[in-house]
């Protein structure tokens, strides 16, 4: 009997966390123990290169799994390496040497712990997640005796010597554990389930790995006429891995069908991708990616429990599967993948927030990503509209947050509808397309185009000739006011308090009907007790009565927007009620001053009323109205 070792105290931390993880997907040991052979092989393959009495070829490396239903054991076996004793003792025995791990937080903090093995895995003691025993056998290069490692877990593990007749390698048995209701580590058997986690997890390894499918056929000669049919099983050796990852290819030898159904594949969609983008960098940062818009927004996009991020291969391993760090929150609507070589397998989470690699990494996929939008805008309109319809939100959000930290680098993606054709038009159009003597970029807020068009306020600047873009979307004024100006044009909302549309004469005038009017538009103030900051005349109504704008940096858009999130803190934007003086209306005002101010007052409300319905504002007090007009038509009587 061999002595029992112990394991170093970390092993053991590790080891207890693994045996007993809560991690749902366990699957995951089976691409560490893979990538552990193929390290194996490379180490023995570079070996090969200055050492003839290796006496193998590139071509003589693979990875074998095997099945053991008997034993309910899966086997993994590599002709690397291997192992001397010592080195069993030391790699298995503890994980001091191994970039993997290091323990940071003394606590046993489980949420933690799920996230790194989720992340990383964690070596070959990830086995421990789906084992109740694992058994390494193993040859060193140039050693004539083999050793096998055993081990239950924490009780530590035992090294003896043993027969190992197929040559220098590794054999990795791992003996599973029992069902339980939760949890089928039987499934790890099953011939379906081994191909699929090797082409999810392993697909890249640049050995073949091998397993002998079984195949049922109808023997020949039965199952006709009348012969009953009768079934005999095959046993074909299959490669399950496809070895070249689509990405390391040149563009040139891959074509749109297959960038297409590897996203499908890899991202679960089932339509193709709007856009492909496959980057290949040498330099600063040196990776190749594959990068996808895709056509339709996820199910869950527009919800906190959308995950952005790119897929992480370092070298052609899988190291993570939702990067978050590699993508902006603008763009986080892309999905793909990312393999560099500068990237160490091991890298724990934390280290890799920040690794400069990463960071240059991601700075150049933004970069690539917004040419390739910006380049879509220019040569393929059509798509970049139908892109803009699904996610351009997602860019309008990204020239707000921050303060408009990265607005240099959106602003030309951006698209809004305007009052010419009421189609989308990017700034640029705009602005190129603005009249001599026009000064601002007009927006109008409102619900939809349609809504924003009709808008009282937007008559006078259409009839100066000028474009008006059409905001719809909440986020839109936010992004607009971020913004300030485009090519050193402002923005400037057909409700702002100063259009600074008139002459000056017809500015003259104005203020002296203003003054005229004064004590009347404060006899309105007043009866509309706090509800607006000022009555004033108006001069951007051409045949509308009444219109409300603001005062100050809210208007009165941002306050709807401010009254849908959760935690209204009440924002009001400082309103004013607009009155045309050219409107029939203001005669009749002007006279009730004189003759009968509590009808005015009346008046007053419901006019209020009426410009907060053309506004699509809510309706302050639906009663009170109601029984004004009704007492208006009684009155007519
Ligand atoms: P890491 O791979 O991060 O170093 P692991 O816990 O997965 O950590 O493995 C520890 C060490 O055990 C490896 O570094 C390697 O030296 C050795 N090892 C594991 N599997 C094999 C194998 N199949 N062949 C040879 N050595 C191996």
């Amino acid at each position: 009997m061999a002595e029992t070792k112990q394991f170093k105290a970390e092993s053991k931390r590790l080891l207890d966390m693994m045996i007993n993880s809560i991690y749902t997907h366990k699957e995951i040991f089976l691409r560490e123990i893979i990538s552990n052979a193929s390290d194996a092989m490379d180490k023995l393959y570079f070996k090969s290169l200055t050492d003839d009495s290796v006496g193998m070829n590139r071509s003589d490396f693979f990875i074998k799994i095997e099945a053991d239903k008997d034993n309910g054991a899966l086997v993994i076996r590599d002709n690397g390496i291997g192992m001397t004793k010592d080195e069993l003792e030391n790699n298995l025995g503890t994980i001091a040497n191994s970039g993997s791990f290091s323990f940071k937080n003394d606590e046993n903090n489980t949420a933690d712990d799920v996230d790194i093995i989720g992340q990383f895995g964690v070596g070959f003691y990830s086995a421990f997640m789906v084992a109740k025993e694992v058994q390494v056998r193993t040859k060193a290069f140039g050693s004539d005796q083999a050793y096998l490692w055993k081990s239950e877990g924490v009780d530590g593990y035992t090294i003896e010597e043993c027969e190992k007749n197929d040559g220098v390698g590794t054999e990795v048995r791992i003996i599973l554990k029992d069902d339980t209701d939760d949890e089928s580590y039987s499934e790890f058997l099953m011939q379906w389930k081994i191909k699929s986690l090797v082409k999810k997890y392993s697909d890249y390894i640049h050995y073949p790995i091998k397993f002998d499918m079984e195949h049922d056929h109808l023997k020949e000669g039965t199952g006709v006429d009348d012969v009953p049919a009768e079934y005999e099983t095959t046993v074909e050796t299959e490669t399950l891995n496809s070895m070249t990852p689509l990405w390391r290819k040149n563009k040139s030898e891959v074509t749109e069908e297959e960038y297409n159904s590897f996203y499908k594949e890899k991202f679960y969609d089932y339509a193709d991708p709007l856009k492909c983008i496959h980057v290949k960098t040498e330099g600063t940062a040196t990776y190749d990616g594959l990068l996808y818009i895709p056509a339709n927004a996820p199910m869950d996009f527009y919800t906190k429990n959308y995950e952005k991020g790119l897929q992480l291969y370092s070298s052609g391993v899988l190291i993570m599967d939702k990067c978050s760090d590699l993508i902006p929150d603008h763009f986080c609507f892309v999905r793909g993948l990312v393999d560099s070589q500068d990237l160490s397998l091991n890298i724990s989470r934390e280290m890799l927030q920040h690794d400069r690699q990463l960071k240059l990494i991601a700075k150049s996929l933004e970069k690539t990503i917004k040419n390739e939008l910006k380049k879509m805008l220019t040569n393929e309109r059509e798509k970049y509209e139908k892109f803009w319809k699904t996610f351009g939100m997602q860019i309008k959000f990204g020239v707000y947050n921050g303060y408009g930290a990265n607005k240099e680098l959106l602003k030309d993606l951006l698209m809004f509808y305007s009052s010419n054709e009421k189609k989308l038009v990017t700034l640029d159009e705009y602005v190129s397309r603005m009249k001599e003597d026009q000064k601002y970029i007009y927006y109008a807020a409102a619900e939809t185009v349609d809504k924003a068009d009709a808008l009282p306020q937007t008559e006078v600047v259409k009839d100066k000739g000028y474009e008006i873009l059409y905001l719809t979307e909440n986020v839109d004024e936010f992004a607009v006011k971020i913004l300030e100006s485009y090519e050193d044009k402002q923005f400037k909302s057909v409700s702002d308090a100063d259009l600074d549309l008139d002459t000056p004469e017809e500015k003259e005038e104005f203020k002296k009907l203003s003054e005229e009017s004064k004590d009347m538009l404060e006899e309105i103030t007043k009866a509309l007790g706090g509800k607006i900051k000022s009555a004033k005349l108006s001069e951007r109504l051409k045949s509308h009565p009444v219109c409300i704008t603001n005062e100050g940096q809210i208007s009165l858009e941002m306050e709807k927007t401010f009254a849908q999130m959760p935690n209204d803190q009440n924002v009001k934007a400082e309103k004013v009620l607009e009155i045309n003086p050219n409107h029939e209306i203001f005669g009749v005002l002007k006279s009730l001053y004189d003759t009968d101010k509590t009808k005015l007052d009346d008046y007053s409300k419901i006019l209020y009323t009426q410009a907060l319905l053309i506004e699509g504002m809510p309706v302050e007090d639906p009663l009170e109205f109601s029984n004004l007009v009704c007492g208006l038509m009684v009155d007519k009587k």
